[in-house]
């Protein structure tokens, strides 16, 4: 189902992406060298309770993973991309973390997610990478305005991707979202302009382009749940929820 959201429910949406928007944010500053992905998800949890909101994450048990995934954010390194399962595991300079993050408030959900290096190095080819997310990120923003379709979000973001030399995996793209964290429709990360749902103000899209480095096959890993790059190449992921709205987009997620 498309949801299309009211103005009660755009002012509950503003919040809900402040709060994802902030948090990654925070947690970001506090993914230093020394610091354990599960120290990361207590973070998570503490800050969560602490805005009013609850976890979209904790709870989700989808037909592609392994039960509850019983954690409050993904936490995805280096060859890990989607779906990273929090586990005892120490940052080290120069691993690319991706956070991703879905929480709840007042009944309308938001999702974003962001990938950056830990500590000062900057491995050859990782910024590139993190680079092209966040690009194929704007440009999909860009072009996401009423009279517009879904499938001038994919071509935006497979155009950026594309051209910067990195093969698109289909399996997993964006989605709508509102009182659910998944929810009609699906973006891919590569379309044909003017093809699909004609975006209407109303319309919350998360947009995710995420890519792999040498390969557009993914693999899970043994936890039944995270993804990861089939050739062991380094992944990056950029995600924004945004509002459609009469005009460009408003991007609910950014901190405040
Ligand atoms: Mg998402």
């Amino acid at each position: 189902m498309i949801e299309i959201l009211n103005a009660t429910q755009l002012t509950a949406a503003r919040e809900t992406g402040a709060i994802v928007g902030d948090m990654l944010a925070e947690l970001r500053e506090r993914a230093t060298a020394g610091v354990n992905l599960l120290e990361i998800d207590a973070w998570a949890r503490e800050l969560i309770l602490a805005a009013g909101a609850e976890s979209c994450y904790v709870d989700y048990a989808p037909s592609f993973g392994n039960g509850p995934f019983g954690h409050y954010i993904c936490t995805a390194v280096n060859d890990a991309v989607l779906h990273g399962l929090p586990h005892d595991y120490t940052l080290r300079s120069g691993d690319l973390l991706t956070l991703d993050l879905a929480v709840i408030k007042n009944g309308i959900a938001a999702d974003a997610a962001v990938s950056f290096l830990v500590g000062p190095a900057r491995p050859a080819g990782s910024p590139e990478l993190i680079r092209a997310t966040e690009d194929a990120l704007a440009a999909a923003i860009d072009v996401a305005r009423p009279g517009n379709r879904i499938g001038d979000i994919s071509h935006a973001i497979g155009s950026v991707l594309t051209a910067a030399g990195y093969a698109v995996n289909t399996e997993f793209g964006g989605h709508g979202i509102g009182s659910t964290m998944h929810g009609d429709p699906h973006v891919p990360n590569i379309g044909r302009p003017g093809r699909g749902f004609r975006l209407r103000p109303g319309l919350l899209l998360a947009l995710e382009p995420w890519v792999m480095a040498d390969t557009d096959a993914l693999v899970t890993d043994p936890d039944g749940w995270t993804l990861r790059s089939a050739t062991g190449g380094r992944t990056a992921h950029s995600e924004h929820t945004v509002a459609i709205t009469g005009g460009a987009a408003e991007i609910l997620t950014l901190p405040r």
